[in-house]
């Protein structure tokens, strides 16, 4: 890299590792050596910086670009128009290929906090960096992060229970990994299954049976009939098939579901739990006390102790068990 000096570059020893010492350095005598009004050596100066600068480095591309548009205002001020171009235009290329990279590091950054503020129940929040790494994943048309963001956007309407403001960028998700990744990917699934839980939530029953239907396939033929996905994926359908009034259906999926969880999960897992839950308010329902409240039964038993009294599942469930118990008396005195 020190050919073009004809002798040994001192400024390229500092280019090594971590470029911009090396660059600025270059940079610095070329500004030097043009003031002198010497331009030649200027041009020189910086051609073996830019020679110097290997393009795996950190920084590397925003370095060359800084040395190439000096190089290329020099080679303009030689009348050397065609060659300045060409160093201008790369380095406008570089540019953009390190604001691109940047930019999309930026939006999972700002997704990464828009996950954690969900989490911790932070809701505004979650919604203001979504948007904000929206934004930023548009701009650079990086179809696959911006469908990812779309996802998340969609799962905080679910989350924080406003079901019909999270619709449109749910069906964009599934539209942009449809289009990119075929209809059989397991993205497009997560995307549909998550869709599908918002339809449901405001009431468009058949569209929300569709996609789930669709995820559970995808998820079965891709993973195969007993994993944990398809079992989220059921107990959803179940959920459906409930609110259709079609309770011997929903009672064969809330089994399958069951079934697949406790193999996975184990019995006492949460997931598996909600589902009993859940199908213990469908045997409800269905009239059929004193199974529902041995499941109820079952669900408090498995939490009681282990999480606290204000725990979500513990608290509907023992609820249930309650309510259960009374309807079981009422029934024995009349
Ligand atoms: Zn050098």
């Amino acid at each position: 890299m020190t050919a073009k000096l004809g002798i040994a570059c001192h400024l390229c020893l500092l280019t090594t590792g971590d470029v911009s010492p090396g660059a600025v350095a270059h940079q610095e005598a070329a500004s030097a050596a043009f003031e002198r009004g010497d331009a030649l050596a200027a041009e020189r100066i910086l051609r073996c910086g830019i020679a110097a600068i290997f393009e795996g480095a950190d920084g590397a591309l925003a370095a060359r670009a800084a040395l190439r548009v000096d190089l290329g205002n020099i080679l303009t001020a030689l009348g050397q128009y065609d060659d300045a171009e060409r160093q201008l235009r790369a380095a406008a290329d570089d540019v953009n290929t390190h604001l691109r990279a940047a930019r999309l590091l930026h939006g999972m950054c700002l997704n990464a906090l828009g996950m954690l503020s969900r989490y911790t129940a932070r809701f505004d929040d979650a919604a203001g960096y979504y948007e904000l790494a929206q934004t930023e994943l548009r701009s650079i048309e990086d179809e696959d992060a911006l469908a990812t963001i779309l996802h998340n956007i969609a799962g905080l309407a679910h989350a924080r229970e406003d079901a019909r403001s999270g619709i449109e960028a749910g069906q964009e998700s599934v539209r942009i990994r449809t289009a990119r990744h075929g209809e059989n990917s397991v993205l497009v699934a997560a995307d549909l299954s998550n869709l599908g839980g918002l339809l449901f939530d405001v009431g468009r029953v058949e569209e929300a049976a569709q996609c789930v239907t669709r995820a559970c396939e995808i998820f079965a033929n891709s993973y195969g009939p007993d994993h944990h996905e398809v079992a989220v994926n059921l107990g959803n359908l179940a959920a459906v098939a409930a609110a259709g009034d079609d309770f011997e259906e929903a009672e064969r999926l809330y089994a399958r579901a069951i079934a697949i969880k406790t193999r996975v999960w184990g019995p006492d897992n949460p997931t598996t739990l909600v589902s009993i839950h859940n199908f213990a308010r469908l045997l409800a329902r269905m009239g059929r006390v004193d199974e529902a409240w041995q499941h109820a039964q079952d669900v408090v038993a498995a939490l009681a102790g282990r999480v606290g009294e204000d725990h979500r599942l513990l608290r509907r469930a023992r609820e249930l068990v309650v309510e259960l118990a009374r309807t079981s008396e009422q029934r024995l005195r009349s």
